[in-house]
């Protein structure tokens, strides 16, 4: 991240971390917070709700849900998570917003056609930005977006650049863009969140299957 933001003549300040802990035991966000993350990624509403028992009292540490998030669990999700970063709809709004607790809101937008992508149209970024910005609870912090992964990180770049100009065009101050493989490109197109998992935990790969 140092590298990346000393390359694009960045603060280093500007570009904040969250460790993505899916598949992985909640013994490992001990270990990541003990060695001083406390900013964290899961992908699944259930999955955090059994490893939310174990790291009860970690104090400061604050879990974002970065995958999708299918309506009939919006309570579960304003329970268990500080911020959603994948609200791709109205209809989450208003049901987020109904639960009544603060959340904060990053809106995920697929720049992408992929038919497996999850993400808002960009077309309907107005709309959201608007019921978001209309709630009670809910505060917009940002836009996040997943290329079509690619072993060439160059290609991200033109998506990176996009959502970028997306959020100035709102004046969304946060861009959540770049993972393990492609965050210095993003860093140097203006992420100030990137979500890395596999960089600093390893491959999920071996873990697949076993319980949480
Ligand atoms: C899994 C995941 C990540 C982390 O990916 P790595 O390649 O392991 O760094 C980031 N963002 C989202 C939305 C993910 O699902």
């Amino acid at each position: 991240m140092e590298r990346a933001c000393a390359r694009a003549h960045r603060d280093p300040a500007s570009v904040r971390l969250l460790a993505v802990t899916k598949i992985f035991g909640p013994e490992v966000i001990r270990e990541a917070f003990d060695a001083g993350l406390r900013e964290f990624g899961e992908n699944y509403v259930q999955e955090m709700e059994r490893k939310a028992p174990v790291i009860a009292g970690l104090a400061g540490a604050r879990f974002h849900l970065i995958g999708h998030l299918q309506s009939n669990k919006t309570k579960k999700a304003a329970q268990l998570f500080a911020a959603v970063d994948s609200l791709d709809s109205v209809k989450l709004a208003t049901r987020l917003d109904a639960e009544g607790v603060p959340l904060d809101i990053t809106i995920e937008v697929k720049l992408s056609d992929e038919e497996a992508k999850t993400g808002a149209d960009p077309a309907a970024l107005p709309e959201i930005v608007a019921a978001v910005r209309a709630s009670r609870n809910l505060t917009l912090k940002g836009l996040m977006t997943v290329p079509p992964w690619s072993e060439d990180a160059e290609k991200s770049r033109p998506y990176f650049a996009r959502l970028r100009d997306l959020a100035a065009g709102h004046s969304i101050p946060e861009l959540s863009m770049g993972m393990s493989h492609d965050m210095e490109v993003a860093i140097e197109e203006g992420a100030t969140w990137v979500r890395v998992g596999t960089a600093l935990f390893g491959s999920r790969r071996p873990l697949l299957g076993l319980k949480p």
